[in-house]
């Protein structure tokens, strides 16, 4: 099958969160089943261009109609890591996609209203004909819609959109003029409850029309599917995705498991897996030693990820203090996008700056994470909301024994070792229900007991989570089943 990618990321190259490990990851495994992908990015200034390989023009002089008149784009086509990358680069004094950043702009709307449209021009004059376009989260949510008012008629009927939404705090909302602009013009129609009308502002809601006009909608884990139908982490779609529930669905992200493998991670010092689980230790000992922890018998409680209120901020802080206070370790590595919160862990890790059991690391350091994950005994995942979430994934992978809330893609993925429903034998973590003190604390204190009081059985759990397949493989075959089910409708 025939698939194009549209989106705002793809790791390695534009990286922002986890939305570019998925674009990249399911793209791999596509195409590892024999399908052909290829992937449709802007071109970012800031991006990793040494990720990309043989770039060159694929396109001059794209002419995108955009408010009026046109835009005109070059096109240009690379490599990055295998995968086959078009990056779109529009000439305009707006400068869309130079300015330093991926994100953060007071007109973030309309460039990627203007990046949906010009996609999707691309594969019209370059004559590409996809089965189906996979379009993710609000920077391309409209290009499902641009697709079926707009482009089917000049020849683009048969394809096939499936959208997924890897966020849904952030939908894309743009005012009435955004329909002139992309020539969807119409405001009246556009604006209505029932189709695009944003239901705080008089404006276009982006993501409210990839829900209607996409073919299929999937959001990142089945819990996840569920909670944003039931419960306000929809923020304002959940009526939507009810009356549209036929076509949506909750699809569990995989784990890239060659990046993420303790048996060949050139980042640690000791490789391992689960028939050598000793190794681990080798690499607590690197980790100690790194963040001048003392040794001793006493197990590391980690925290990886960023610093952003969805994570639980006062729930991990709280995690620390109860974690050196109950003779274990505490090591966090994280940054915050907003200056308030790297304040505050600034100060904390200032205040814990002497003690010889706790280390916070603050800042985006990719090889610090991989030997966290294979020095560390347990990683802590407090979130008060998690559409998948992928630090407890990699943590299961290097039997490092994941305590997380019962929240979105940690409630599909961790299981309780005392509480479960599954057989013994299948459980992989400790887990709790409420996001306070009380919920973290005996989710650790239980995590914490098993540790000092029964190794054995401490060891057997995080060999279980190991034992488990988080990798592209299951999900690879659940996207293609969407698009199989779509094409033929
Ligand atoms: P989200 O997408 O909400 O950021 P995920 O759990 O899905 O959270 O993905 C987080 C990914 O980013 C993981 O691969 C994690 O290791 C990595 N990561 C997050 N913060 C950092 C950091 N400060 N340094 C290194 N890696 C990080």
């Amino acid at each position: 099958m025939y698939v194009v990618m549209i989106a705002s990321e793809c790791a390695p190259v534009a990286k922002v969160g986890g939305l570019a490990d998925v674009v990249f990851g399911l793209s791999r495994e596509l195409e590892l089943r024999g399908n052909a992908v290829e992937i449709v990015l802007p071109k970012y200034d800031c991006m990793r261009h040494d990720q990309v390989w043989g770039l060159q023009v694929a396109w001059r002089d794209l002419a995108v109609p955009w408010d009026g008149g046109a835009v005109t784009c070059t096109v240009w086509f690379g490599f990055v890591h295998g995968r086959k990358c078009y990056f779109v680069e529009p000439h305009s004094e707006h400068a869309y996609f130079s300015r330093g950043a991926y994100y953060g702009f007071p007109d973030e709307a309309w460039r990627f209203a203007f990046f949906s449209k010009a996609a999707l021009e691309f594969l019209l004059k370059a004559g590409k004909r996809p089965a189906v376009i996979h379009t993710h989260d609000w920077q391309t949510a409209l290009v499902p819609v641009l697709l079926y008012e707009i482009y089917a008629g000049a020849g683009m009927a048969d394809v096939r959109v499936c959208h997924t939404m890897h966020n849904f705090r952030h939908q894309g909302v743009a005012g009435p003029e955004i329909l002139r602009a992309t020539g969807l013009e119409r405001p009246g129609h556009f604006c209505a409850p029932d189709r695009m009308g944003d239901i705080e502002s008089v404006g276009v809601n982006y993501t409210r029309g990839a829900i209607l006009y996409a073919n299929f909608v999937t959001t990142v884990s089945p819990h996840h599917a569920w909670e944003v139908r039931h419960t306000d982490l929809g923020c304002g779609l959940g009526h939507s995705l009810h009356q549209h529930q036929r076509k949506f669905g909750g699809i569990l992200n995989g784990l890239d498991y060659e990046m993420w493998n303790p048996e060949i991670d050139p980042h640690i010092p000791e490789r391992y897996g689960p028939a050598t689980l000793d190794g681990k230790a080798a690499n607590t000992r690197a980790l100690r030693e790194r963040l001048l922890l003392r040794h001793g018998p006493r197990p590391i409680v980690a925290y990886v990820g960023r610093l952003d209120t969805q994570k639980g901020l006062h729930l991990i802080r709280h995690a620390i203090f109860f974690a050196t206070a109950n003779d274990a370790q505490f090591v966090l590595l994280g940054a915050g996008s907003e200056p308030g919160i790297n304040e505050d862990f600034w100060q904390l890790k200032r205040m814990l700056n002497d003690s010889p059991d706790c280390h916070l690391e603050i800042g985006y350091d990719e090889e610090l994470a991989h030997l966290i994950y294979a020095g560390a005994d347990l990683l802590v995942m407090p979130s008060l909301y998690e559409p998948c979430g992928l630090t407890q994934m990699i943590a299961l992978r290097y039997g490092t024994v994941p305590v997380v809330r019962a929240v979105g893609g940690l409630a599909d993925t961790v299981f309780d070792w005392d509480h479960s429903p599954l057989p013994r034998e299948q459980r992989n973590g400790f887990v709790f229900e409420h996001p306070d003190h009380a919920g973290v604390e005996s989710a650790l204190r239980r995590a914490l007991g098993l540790w000092r009081n029964e190794p054995e059985l401490f060891r057997e759990l995080a060999k279980q989570g190991m034992a488990y397949d988080y990798s592209w493989n299951d999900p690879g075959g659940r996207y293609l089943d969407v698009y199989e089910f779509i094409r033929h409708k």
